[in-house]
């Protein structure tokens, strides 16, 4: 019988882990669907750990894993699948704001042979207007850049397990999830569901934690940015064509000296546009520099399996897990 794993990333989530279990226990055994959950404890300071030791001890099916402090929601996401060991592999928010009851819809699409279940938003919840200005203005970014649409897409998916291995067989450190799943391919199909309100406890996201957010992913899955620095060099020259054809008929017509205010405009112009071109480029040079230093993507201190805990010091995803 194939077994489902659940992986679930988890920053501060105290009040949720009991009941996030307890509804995924629930849906799932009545399903007669054999499971396994992935807590994933992304460097809580509250006491999500010891929630998640809790559970783990009066549920085998629980396993836990504890990063050393917080590497973000990618980064759990990425340690969850590592960590999972089942057929199939679904990842979902800890929060229930992915309903479980979606995950047999998923199951079952995955039993007639799909491979990568999307998760779609029906809406987007309730969230503050410069909030939704955010996250809109990434995703029609991301969208662009991708070709994909990416204004409903969610971290709610389930994915075969030669799936999780192609995504976890990729070398790079900064890695957008929600866009790799679709880049990879295989047979994929979506779901709709709607988002609920969160139970207990708040977003881990500020508006300014999704605008470096967005920066990150954009700057991981596209070179698009680079391109702007072009354009923005092209139009520049076009511009100073017509200025110096402008400037070469005033010269001979006899009245060139003026035009101060238009050489300062120009020089200022061109200033910030390659301030800003540098500024992009900067950008990438510093990721690359990240992905070339290839750090671990995450630090796993302690992992609880089956009820008891063993402490994994040393134990990441170093560049060879894949081999
Ligand atoms: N999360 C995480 N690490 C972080 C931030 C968030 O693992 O650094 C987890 C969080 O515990 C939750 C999921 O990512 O399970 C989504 O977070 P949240 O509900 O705060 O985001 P929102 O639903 O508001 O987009
Ligand atoms: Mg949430």
């Amino acid at each position: 019988m194939s077994v489902l794993s659940v992986v679930l990333p988890a920053y501060n989530e105290e009040l949720m882990i009991a009941k996030t279990c307890r509804a995924l226990r629930g849906v799932l055994s009545e399903a007669g669907i054999d499971y396994e959950l992935v807590l994933v404890d992304d460097g809580s300071q509250d006491n999500t750990w010891r929630e998640i030791q809790k559970a783990g001890k009066t549920d085998p099916h629980i396993l836990g894993v504890h990063f050393s402090r917080n590497f973000g929601k990618e980064a759990a996401v990425f340690a969850g699948l590592a960590h999972a060991g089942g057929d199939a592999v679904a990842v979902m928010d800890c929060d229930l704001q992915h309903p479980p009851e979606v995950l047999l819809q998923m199951y079952r699409l995955w039993e007639e042979g799909y491979q990568v279940i999307e998760g779609v938003k029906k809406s987007r919840g309730k969230e503050s207007l410069i909030h939704k200005g955010c996250v809109g203005f990434f995703y029609s970014i991301m969208s662009k850049a991708t070709g994909v649409d990416m204004q409903n897409a969610s971290d709610f998916k389930m994915m075969d397990r030669q799936v999780a291995e192609s995504i976890l067989s990729m070398p790079e450190r900064n890695m957008f999830f929600r866009a790799t799943s679709s880049w990879v391919g295989y047979k994929s199909t979506s779901v709709k569901f709607e988002v609920k309100e969160r139970v207990a406890g708040e977003s881990k996201w500020s508006s300014w934690s999704l605008v470096k957010y967005a920066f990150t992913n954009i700057v991981a899955f596209t070179t698009l940015p680079l391109q702007f620095v072009t354009i923005g060099g092209t139009v520049c020259f076009l511009l100073s064509l017509l200025l110096i054809i402008y400037s070469l008929i005033q010269y001979f017509a006899g009245r060139a000296v003026e035009g101060y205010t238009t050489i300062v405009m120009v020089m200022l112009l061109i200033g910030s546009a390659v301030m800003l071109s540098l500024g992009i480029i900067g950008y990438y040079i510093a990721k690359i520099y990240e992905e070339v230093k290839r750090r671990p993507r995450y630090i796993i201190s302690k992992i609880v399996r089956g009820g008891r805990e063993t402490p994994e010091a040393v134990r990441h995803d170093g560049p060879d897990r894949a081999g």
